[in-house]
């Protein structure tokens, strides 16, 4: 029997899986909520399970992980997790491996959203790219040569934390200024509440004493239908990931730049702002030759990604290098 591939997305609240036959071509997708309170051991417990109920007892061939978090350079133990603190400093590939008795490999999760987009999205046929997620925060992956960039100490992509905004509005990281803090959907919202405070003509009037029920999908909806405010708001967050852009564009001659994540919905609408506020950054000769693109797999880009990592590492090629 021929042995499959298992892919893993691992994040704070799910675990998505997927089977991948030998072809390459995703056979099976499943989701379980990310088990929490019961440490290191409960936690490995639950992805061992899930590996299982994948492989529907078929013999694994390996297991790709991508993790949200900072891996050591070795991508065998995670050094951070802000929402995973039970797994920092765990042998986690070593205790993985010998449960489930295959090769396993570790990739941060934007690192294997990447390597997904570029094997079997968006990214095919570019060589050079940087895939960020506009979700609640901005992860990303950047892609050279064809291959992923990890950097010296394995903490590269960190386009979210880019500064964009000196002295600006404070990130989650402990700086200012990020494109996170700016461009975000947790951002939009941010500045959507500020306006629905103020006095003015704006819809977002009637969210002063609701604020939670605001979101990146609302305030789009809004700034479609014509609202001012809204359309400022999203102009905002343009100039931020323009800034971002023209900056990673002038340093490394990236001319693509791919979007994923749930506000990437709002990709229509921003993406013109963008294009335009990059333009004006830019030397005059590089002025159109942006693109910024819209990712293909959605939520599917970690596990595609991640059976990529374990595919080539179950059969390496010929240079002995792992993608
Ligand atoms: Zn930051």
């Amino acid at each position: 029997m021929k042995k499959c591939i298992i892919g893993l997305d691992i994040g704070g609240t799910a675990i998505k899986g997927a089977l991948f036959a030998d072809t390459g071509a995703l056979t099976v997708r499943d989701e379980i909520a990310s088990r929490h309170g019961s440490g290191a051991p409960g936690f490995m417990d639950s992805v061992c399970e899930f590996v299982m109920t994948l492989s529907r007892r078929r013999p694994v061939g390996a297991v790709g992980l991508g993790i949200a978090g900072v891996l050591d350079p070795d991508r065998a133990t995670l050094i951070e997790s802000p929402n995973m603190p039970e797994l920092p400093g765990y042998p986690l590939k070593a205790e993985l491996e010998k449960r489930l008795r295959c090769p396993v490999i570790i990739e941060n999760d934007a690192n294997a959203a990447a390597l997904g987009e570029l094997k079997a999205g968006t990214g095919r046929g570019h060589e050079n790219f940087i895939f960020f997620t506009l979700g609640t925060g901005i992860g990303s992956g950047l892609i050279l040569n064809s291959r992923l960039w990890r950097g010296e100490q394995g903490r590269a992509g960190e386009f979210g934390h880019v500064t964009v905004y000196p002295g600006g509005e404070p990130c989650g990281c402990g700086k200012r200024g990020c494109l996170e803090a700016h461009s975000s959907g947790t951002a939009i919202v941010r500045m959507a509440a500020a306006a629905a405070r103020q006095s003015g003509g704006t819809v977002l009037r009637a969210y002063a004493d609701t604020p939670g029920d605001l979101t990146p999908e609302l305030i789009y909806r809004h700034a479609r239908a014509g609202d001012e405010i809204c359309l400022d708001i999203f102009k905002s967050m343009a100039r931020g990931l323009a800034t971002a852009i023209a900056g990673v564009h002038t340093l490394l001659d990236i001319c693509t730049f791919i979007v994923g994540g749930g506000v990437s919905g709002a990709y229509d609408l921003f993406c013109p702002m963008v294009l335009k506020e990059v333009d004006q950054r830019v030397f005059c000769s590089s002025r159109g030759r942006v693109r910024l693109l819209k990712a293909h797999l959605g939520n599917d880009a970690g596990v595609y990604g991640a059976s990529y990592a374990a595919r080539q590492a179950f059969t390496p090629e010929p240079n002995g290098r792992i993608v």
